[in-house]
């Protein structure tokens, strides 16, 4: 007899039951209907609540099986606003489950509701449209409650760690009206992208008792619904909907385009509403029946299951278009097969054109994952043959400028690694063409970064490296040089730009690399420290704004790599490069790189000007001609000719 994974990897099962229609519960005034997939079912009972959470169903009825396992109810009256469950009969059990197709919820999301989607939209959504495209993506990570958490951002109380946060466009560090904090300060910054960790219903934080626990929500519960805990009022299903909204069209009106953080390669736990109603169908299992673990969460979505990627691809294009959702940064990616991420890219294109949508993820999984045959993981592996417009983090970035993630006192090209300059060399061409630890077709692929929510702060592994006491609130000139130097290579190679929040004012978890449900006192942005390292968020604005204006490190093209007209390695601990940056105001830009503690003269022709240092990004604004001059040990020098 065949197991569950032939079963449910068999082409026959495919053809047999896979469905194309809309899922879920869908109202309007004629009337409203159910319907849900479950082709192992043999009975599916449909209740009826006046209530998200807590009360006994009103109404129960049976739902009646129609072709391709799809299982309907109709009735006439318009239910929008009524909650909603299962009960799935299968393979000689009867569950209880919410609806994996579920767009809202009660409390703790453990019932859904039917919403008439339209009555959630706020004033002015249907002329909400993303800001135009800058010359540079440039990536900003948050965390809704981090954001606006700690008391020195100067919001209203009633909003802190909310989504409606993000209305409060004015606030100012302790009120003072002078220094912008929340929206202000990242205006100030220039990045062009806000990623949201995740903002869909996870479970581990009690929407009951926000305040009782932190968590960064790598635990999807409801993969089409807003997370509760965020919003003012769990328990109305469509008060997150409307606050997320709002949420989205102050950050577009500010002149950001979100990307949402998902999380399609595991669940919360095994006992999901996909397992409940289909059981089996939606993990990977080995052959011999064991679960498979790829995600170290304990589970990992089958996504080459035709409806496993057909659910994943309808959930993405639903935020995109229902929120208006600008990108999508994929957990996990490497647990994903590469014909879903190609599909994704496609779809996403043919509806709001080539590129507009960004989608990248992690390359990478945790642990080895059992994959049905045909499919390849979409990792670094296989990341040069998908879409370029399919992205990845680049670790080769993160660890070559800084030292490894998986090893505290490790260090990179800037705070004392050594043999470093080629990883350097090819972090500058975004890692094109064949290399051992990362290789991309594109710039386009590549995401540099130097840190994420994940590992140490870049702030903290540099005081880890450079300072043996490890003052992690001593604003050292030292630590501030290094990541000045960090700063300003990883943002001066070719392909998008990353940073974590806080990232710019030197953002510290005392050390700490993985605070995934710390407190949120460790994991909150300190509004206080952004202004009393005011200087360092400086320094990153003057190189974002910087470099949207040099095409040699914003092309994308798969020829990117050839504007490189030259590295030379000058002394161990210093490197220079020279690009071809025709289509800006200067003809060529030169980098140098001066990780070493001795000052590297340079010689230069007539023509040469300087546009940065290791302690000014602003020199760009005026024109400052040079001929000779010095590397400062520990700094950038960055020239263009005209
Ligand atoms: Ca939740």
């Amino acid at each position: 007899m065949e197991n569950l994974r032939q079963r449910f990897n068999s082409k026959r099962f495919a053809k047999q039951y896979h469905y194309n229609g809309a899922l879920g519960a869908v109202c309007s005034s004629e009337g409203t209907t159910f319907r849900l997939w479950a082709p192992t079912a043999v009975s599916v009972e449909l209740r009826l609540y006046q209530k998200g959470h807590g009360v006994s169903p009103y109404f129960q009825t049976a739902l009646s099986r129609q072709g391709r396992g799809v299982w309907v109810w109709s009735s006439p009256q318009n239910l929008d606003g009524v909650y909603y469950d299962y009960v799935v009969t299968a393979q000689g059990v009867s569950r209880e489950t919410a609806d994996p197709y579920a767009r809202a919820c009660g409390l703790n999301g453990s019932r859904s509701m039917v919403i008439d989607l339209f009555r959630t939209n706020p004033k002015g959504w249907e002329r909400d449209v993303p800001p135009a495209r800058q010359p540079e993506d440039i990536i900003y990570e948050l965390h809704v409650r981090e954001f606006s958490w700690a008391e020195s951002g100067g919001f209203p109380k009633k909003v802190r760690g909310k989504y409606k946060a993000f209305c409060c466009t004015d606030t100012t560090l302790h009120n003072d009206g002078a220094h912008p904090t929340g929206i202000g300060w990242i205006k100030q910054l220039g990045v062009t992208h806000v990623q949201l960790m995740p903002v869909f219903d996870y479970a581990s934080v009690d929407e009951e008792n926000p305040e009782g626990s932190f968590n960064w929500g790598y635990d999807p519960l409801n993969y089409n619904i807003p997370e509760g805990s965020y919003s003012t009022d769990p328990t109305r299903g469509e008060v997150r909907i409307r606050e997320f909204k709002e949420m989205v069209q102050s950050l577009h009106q500010n002149g950001f385009r979100v990307v949402m953080d998902v999380v399609y390669n595991h669940t919360y736990h095994r006992d999901s509403w996909l397992e409940r109603t289909v059981p089996g169908y939606y993990y990977r299992q080995y052959p011999d029946g064991r679960i498979s673990d790829g995600s170290g969460c304990g589970n990992d979505i089958a996504s080459e299951r035709s409806m496993c990627a057909k659910y994943i691809l309808d959930s993405v294009l639903y935020w995109a278009e229902e929120y208006h959702i600008d990108g999508f940064r994929f957990d996990l990616m490497g647990l994903l097969d590469t014909q879903l991420m190609e599909t994704i890219r496609k779809e996403l294109d043919a509806r709001w054109g080539r590129g507009e949508k960004l989608v990248y993820g992690e390359p990478w999984t945790a642990w080895e994952t059992s994959m049905a045959r045909g499919f390849q993981q979409a990792d670094k592996k296989h990341l040069a043959g998908m879409d370029p417009e399919i992205g990845a983090f680049c670790d080769g970035v993160r660890d070559g400028i800084k030292g490894s993630v998986m090893d505290a006192a490790s260090r990179g090209f800037v705070n004392g690694g050594r043999r470093k300059e080629n990883e350097i060399f090819h972090s500058i061409s975004g890692w094109c063409g064949k290399h051992r630890r990362f290789s991309a077709a594109a710039p386009s692929q590549v995401i540099n970064y130097l840190s994420c929510h994940d590992d140490m702060t870049v702030w903290d592994k540099l005081v880890f490296t450079l300072d043996p006491q490890k003052q992690y609130d001593v604003f050292s000139p030292q630590v501030l040089r290094a990541n000045r130097l960090a700063a300003a290579i990883c943002f001066t190679c070719q392909g998008r730009l990353f940073l974590l929040s806080g990232e710019e004012f030197g953002r510290t978890k005392e050390g700490e690399a993985n605070t995934y449900c710390a407190s949120i006192t460790l994991n909150r942005l300190d509004w206080e420290r952004a202004w009393q390292n005011r200087e360092l968020a400086e320094y990153y604005q003057g190189l974002f704004a910087l470099r949207k204006t040099l095409p040699a490190l914003c092309d994308k093209s798969g020829t990117a790599w050839e504007r490189i007209l030259q590295q030379e390695i000058l002394r161990p601990g210093c490197v220079q490069v020279l690009l071809d940056n025709t289509g800006g105001s200067y003809r060529q830009i030169l980098l140098v790189y001066n990780a070493s503690q001795t000052p590297q003269p340079l010689l230069l022709e007539d023509g040469w000007f300087l546009l940065a240092d290791g302690e000014n990004s602003f020199l760009w604004q005026e024109e400052h001609p040079v001929s000779q001059l010095k590397a400062e040990p520990v700094s950038v020098v960055i020239l263009g000719k005209k």
